[in-house]
Order: structure tokens, then sequence, then C-alpha cells
């Protein structure tokens, strides 16, 4: 494009003016030039059908890298997404992403047992990190994730996307402020029939099974709705299909946490049978009850309930997918610009690791 004088001052006028407002409020104005730039590991379901996309929508963001270990793949969405053919990385050459000024940070979409090695060398080559979830398949990892950006001076966030979801937000400040009065008890519940075949039922990628996957959004459910920790956990793991698909990993977990107040949940995830959908929590109070079903879908989530005033809650999220991942998208860039911590450091995803394990150990399984 070819600038006249004129417009040449009119957009240096507008870059000065950038300049003196936060980040934010610059790309809310539309007078930021620089966007929140993102290097795309893994090119598989969440980061093609929902991440990649929710950049794309996002205020902040773009997609300026992509890291696949399959080449034309990954150029096709270079085409799609205007990522230059030199950005796009493989496993092998990921450390050169160093050299490369139009990353900010990675988003992290491999398989779970790959996200540390993949956020240490993120963190070595000076990029922030958002890591899906779960953190990592062990406690020791969550750690050494953690003190390698720390070390680096790098933002860590694990992609909680529930803890920004408004229907979610809505759900934890209506228990906070007492409307259901003082909650006595949690059910959760989240599971899918799974396929033969998937990384998910290798226990070396995967790290363990269901839990590890799906009932980590129980999980961290309970923790974010009591705003608690869990002291007491009873538990089990099942397996009642010996068709080949759970020779690695269980096909059920069940278990129960005693929150320091004497809350109790109960959790139960499975690979063998539906939970409706996208999951469900109900939690019960001493004036009311409120509930979420399906609670973990990428859309459609539906908050119900009955309140200490009378009132009865019914309501639909109006946003469609994939919301959550811009709003997640948007977080990590303030979170770098502002410098403050993401709400989903690597210490929440340590904690859920920390009980996942604590739930395998008492379930008589090897602990992560
Ligand atoms: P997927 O199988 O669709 O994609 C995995 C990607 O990793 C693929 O691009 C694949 O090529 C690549 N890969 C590299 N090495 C691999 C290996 N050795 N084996 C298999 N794949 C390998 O998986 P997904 O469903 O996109 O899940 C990726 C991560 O995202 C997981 O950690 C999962 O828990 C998480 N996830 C999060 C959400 C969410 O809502 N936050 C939803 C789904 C998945």
């Amino acid at each position: 494009m070819k600038l006249t004088r004129r417009d040449f001052s009119r957009l240096s006028a507008m870059t000065a003016l950038a300049g003196a407002l936060p980040k934010m409020e610059a790309l809310e104005s539309g007078l930021a030039a620089q966007k929140f730039c993102w290097g795309i590991v893994g090119l598989g379901r969440i980061s093609m059908g929902h991440f990649m996309p929710g950049v794309e929508l996002s205020k902040t963001g773009k997609i300026t890298a992509l890291v696949s270990g399959h080449r034309e793949k990954a150029e096709k969405q270079a085409a799609q997404y205007n990522v230059p053919s030199p950005s796009i990385y493989s496993y092998e050459n990921f450390d050169e992403i160093r050299q490369n000024q139009e990353i900010d940070a990675v988003y992290i979409a491999l398989p779970n047992s790959m996200h540390a090695e993949y956020t240490i060398r993120a963190a070595k080559a000076g990029k922030h990190v958002l890591c899906e979830k779960p953190m990592a398949t062990s406690v020791a990892e969550c750690k050494a994730m953690i003190e390698a950006c720390r070390k680096a001076k790098v933002k860590l966030m694990i992609a909680y996307r529930c803890q920004y979801n408004p229907v979610h937000l809505k759900a934890i400040e209506l228990i906070r402020s007492g409307a259901i009065g003082q909650v006595q008890t949690i059910e959760s519940g989240f599971g899918f029939p799974i396929q033969a075949g998937e990384w998910r039922l290798n226990k070396k990628l995967a790290g363990g099974g269901p839990l590890m996957d799906v009932g980590i959004y129980s999980l961290n459910a309970c923790r974010y709705l009591t705003g608690e920790e869990p002291g007491e956990i009873k538990a089990n793991a099942s397996t009642i299909d010996h068709d080949g698909r759970f020779d690695e990993v269980e096909e059920n977990d069940g278990w129960t946490m005693k929150f320091p107040s004497g809350i109790l949940a109960s959790c139960a995830t499975t690979y063998g049978g539906d939970t409706g959908g996208g999951g469900f929590f109900r939690v019960h109070g001493s004036k009311g009850w409120l509930g979420m079903e399906p609670a973990f879908p990428y859309q459609g989530k539906h908050l119900t309930g009955h309140l200490a005033d009378g009132q009865k809650l019914d309501e639909m999220e109006p946003d469609k997918d994939p919301a959550d991942f811009v709003r997640q998208a948007d977080h990590l860039a303030e979170c770098v610009w502002e410098n403050h911590e993401p709400k989903t450091a690597g210490e929440e995803g340590l904690r859920d690791t920390e009980v996942m394990s604590r739930i395998y150990q008492v379930a008589g399984m090897k602990g992560l």
C-alpha cells in the first residue's frame, strides 16, 4: 500500500496515541498496530477446530507460526492463516522459534506427556506458554514447567477454559454470595465412550485414563466452586470392558473429596459411557441448589437452580464456540502486556495434578 504524506502523518499520530494507552485499551479502540503473536504447537482437533479459530476472532491475537510433524497439513493451515512458510517448524527444529520475533507465545496442544517437554523448550526460547490441560503427566513435570517459566521470565497459563466462561463465573459468584446458603455437597461427572486407537488409551502419552482427560473438569470445578482445596480423598478405578481399549489405562474412576469446611464432593468419570454429552455438576446448599448440565462442552452450557430468595435459575450460555478460546487467548495477551499472572497459572495445573496423583494412589493405581 502506498501512503501519502497525509496518511503518513495521520498514522504517526495514531501510533503515538496508541503508545500512550495501555495495550488492551489501544486494541479496543483499534489503535494498536501490533497484535499478540501465537505459535501453535500440535495441529490436532483442539487447536485446528477451536483455538485457532478463537485467536482469529480475538481482539488481541494472530497466528504467526505453526509446529507440526506433518508438513502438508501445516502448509494447508499456514495458507488459511497467512503464516509464512519459514514460520512452519517441525518438532526437531522447534527450538529455532527463539530467533522468530514474530512469536510472543506458544499454544501447546499435544498429547499430555509432551506438554512438559514443549513448555520447557518454549520457555528456554523466551516464549510465553498457554498449555492445554492436563498440565502434565506427573507432579515433578508440573514443578519443572513452573520453574523453567519462572527462570525464563515468561508467563505460563494452563488452558482451563471454564474458568474464563461467564456461566461458570456466574455459578461461582452465586455460591460465594450465599445465594444457595452453605454448600453441603457437590456431584459432578464427565465422560464419553472412547474409540479404540486414540493416544488417550496409551499410558505413556496420556499418563492415565479418563481422570486425566475429562475427570479433571469435575475436579477443577469442585475446587473453583468451593474455593477450597480437597483434604481427605477416597477413590476407586475399574475396567468393565475388556475389549482391548483398556489394556493400559483404566475405564472408570470414581472419587470423593472432603473439603476443609466439611463440603463433600462425589465425582465420576468414564471412557466407557456417556455423561450426557458434556458432563454436569450439581451443588446442594442449605438454602437452595444450582447445577449445570451440560457443564463442560464448548457451547450450550445450561445453568439451572433454585436460590434462597425463591428465584428459579434457567440460563443457557449465549455465546457460541469458540468464545471460550477467544477469552483464553485474550487473557494471556493481557497478562503479558500488563505484566500480571494468568488466572490459571502453572500452580493451578500443579494442584490438580497433585490431587489426581492422590486419587490414583488411593484407588490402588500407580500414582502420577
Ligand atoms: P489430537 O489427537 O486431535 O491432536 C494431537 C496433536 O498432537 C496432533 O496434531 C498430533 O499430530 C500431534 N502429535 C505429536 N506427537 C504425537 C504422538 N506421539 N502421538 C499422537 N499425536 C501426536 O488431540 P486433541 O484432542 O487435540 O488433544 C490435545 C491436547 O489438548 C490434550 O492434552 C487434551 O487433553 C487437550 N484438550 C483440551 C480440550 C479443552 O477443551 N481444553 C479439549 C480437547 C483436548
